[in-house]
């Protein structure tokens, strides 16, 4: 109920998209910087056997702390390279950073990372054809049996043709594949069995729910059926308490990740923690 205004540049709406408008602008030229300039950093969260609590492998997740802004959240800052052509030269860094940290690891640690490194990779990624050799050039000196690579599953199904193919490429090659936020994508039940993928990574949000609400813990019930049918395994995400990992562990689930297992951490702290560094 605004009066109208002659100068709409003093409409409060008009002034918030404004200055939207121009923090992503901005936000825009800080991380093309941090991109080339090496600031951004990877975190590292363990992922771990539900029936025996062992380390199973580490989730690399990028971060970014800005002079100004303090930490920028991966929620914000993907989606805007997605948007603004630098999620390549992202994700390009990513993987040769995740390369030369599982090579520090084996040098400097008492116990080496077992299992693989799950990467994420954006759909932009995904849509090249080259992405395996890619990936095999970026990550030279590491086995494609370290490294997992994980694509959500909306991401899979913005071209579930094209997205079978390469996902057998990647295999082939020896990588292996996770579907991430499983749950919220809506893929059909031919496509996914078709997909060759390894793990479906059951979304955090029918985990957070799932003591205190049945349709989530029947869809988790659900998810883990289906995985098993299809041979694939689950790894449950965001999991938070004992009683979510116990509850999941008798489902069926195999392995969880979450911070009643372990935060995400810088490579040091992950290695001091998780690797007997
Ligand atoms: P994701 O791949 O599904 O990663 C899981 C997210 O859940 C991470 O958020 C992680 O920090 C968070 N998490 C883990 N355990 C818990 C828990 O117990 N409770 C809660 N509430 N959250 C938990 P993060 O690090 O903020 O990343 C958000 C998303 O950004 C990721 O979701 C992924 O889609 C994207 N992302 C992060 N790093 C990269 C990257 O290097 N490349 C690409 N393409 N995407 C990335
Ligand atoms: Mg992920
Ligand atoms: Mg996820
Ligand atoms: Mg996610």
């Amino acid at each position: 109920h605004h009066a109208k205004r002659r100068d709409n540049s003093t409409c409060p709406y008009t002034q918030a998209m404004h200055h939207a408008l121009q923090r992503r602008q901005r936000m825009t030229e800080r991380l093309s910087v941090a991109i080339s300039e090496n600031q951004l950093e990877l975190y590292f969260q363990p992922q771990v056997d539900l029936a025996s609590g062992q380390l199973t492998g580490a989730e690399t997740l990028c971060r970014w702390h800005d002079a100004e802004w303090g930490w920028v959240s991966p929620s914000e800052f993907i989606p805007l390279a997605e948007e603004r052509g630098l999620i390549r030269a992202l994700g390009d860094w990513v993987l040769e950073e995740s390369a030369r940290q599982l090579m520090a690891w084996r040098q400097q640690c008492a116990m080496p990372l077992p299992g693989r490194l799950s990467i994420n990779i954006s759909a932009q990624q995904f849509a090249d054809p080259q992405l395996t050799h890619h990936i095999a050039h970026l990550t030279a000196g590491v086995s494609p049996s370290a490294i997992a690579l994980e694509l959500t599953e909306s991401d899979f199904m913005r071209d579930p043709d094209q997205a079978v193919e390469i996902t057998h490429t990647m295999r082939q090659a020896g990588y292996a594949l996770s579907i991430d936020d499983f749950g919220t994508g809506y893929s059909s039940l031919s496509y996914l069995r078709r997909f060759a993928a390894d793990a479906l990574k059951i979304d955090i949000s029918f985990v957070r729910e799932m003591l205190d609400n049945r349709h989530d813990r029947t869809i988790v019930q659900t998810i883990i059926a289906m995985a098993q049918a299809l041979e694939m395994k689950t790894v449950a995400e965001g999991v938070e308490t004992h009683e979510q990992a116990n509850l999941l562990a008798e489902m069926g689930c195999n392995e969880a990740q979450g911070y009643w297992f372990g935060r995400p951490l810088p490579a040091d702290d992950f290695a001091a923690a998780w690797l007997n560094k």
